[in-house]
């Protein structure tokens, strides 16, 4: 087997004019072309990293090749990010592809609540899918509803890319005032410190796993 380092240059190598890393990855850019495979089964071109789920494109300027990889690659290899014309810097390198991610994750879970309310006429999922357009969280309760209907329908579905908002008193006095099965089923979707507070209102963490 070939180690890291040779198979990242067995992979870059071929598509650039430089024959040494790391002045190879001075030819190279991200294009900004993304794709959400939805499940995590693919291949990072240049590591041979497997189950990514999401697919970034770089491009050589001379060569014009091009090849689908991880973003951590990108980071890792210092691949140049672009903004309006602009090099970014590694920091906010990192911060254009995680919000890249961030829209990614928005958008499957649109998908997933266009999807359910389609399946079934049911109020409170047609104003989940509104509400989560405009604000980009859901209530605990609204969480709940849509996380149980995904579930219940077998639609393809990431529960933690969703976002729940506690932050007036009304949505932590639900989520205080929820049952334990309930909250088990929003459980994937809290931020740690959300869970945090659900502990602290009594409710026991789902086993692992679940
Ligand atoms: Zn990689």
């Amino acid at each position: 087997m070939s180690t890291y380092p040779q198979r990242v240059a067995d992979n870059i190598l071929p598509l650039s004019l430089a024959g040494t890393l790391p002045e190879a990855f001075g030819e190279w850019f991200f294009t900004d072309n993304v794709e959400d495979h939805e499940d995590s089964e693919e291949v990072c071109q240049l590591c041979d990293q497997e189950q990514l789920r999401y697919h970034f494109e770089i491009e050589n300027r001379n060569t014009g090749g091009r090849l689908w990889v991880g973003s951590s690659c990108i980071l890792k290899f210092d691949v140049q990010v672009f903004e309006d014309g602009e090099l970014l810097d590694q920091g906010m390198a990192r911060k254009k592809l995680e919000s890249i991610k961030n829209k990614m994750r928005l958008d499957s879970c649109i998908r997933a609540l266009e999807l359910v309310s389609q399946k079934e006429s049911n109020g409170i999922l047609s104003n989940a899918l509104k509400y989560y357009q405009k604000n980009k969280y859901l209530t605990p309760k609204q969480a709940f509803v849509v996380l149980w209907r995904l579930k219940e329908h077998s639609i393809d579905h990431s529960a933690s890319f969703f976002k729940v908002s506690l932050k007036r008193n009304k949505y932590k006095d639900d989520l205080r005032d929820m049952s334990l099965s309930k909250v088990h089923v929003i459980w994937p979707a809290l931020t740690s410190a959300q869970r945090n507070l659900a502990t602290s209102f009594g409710h026991i963490p789902p086993k692992e796993g679940i």
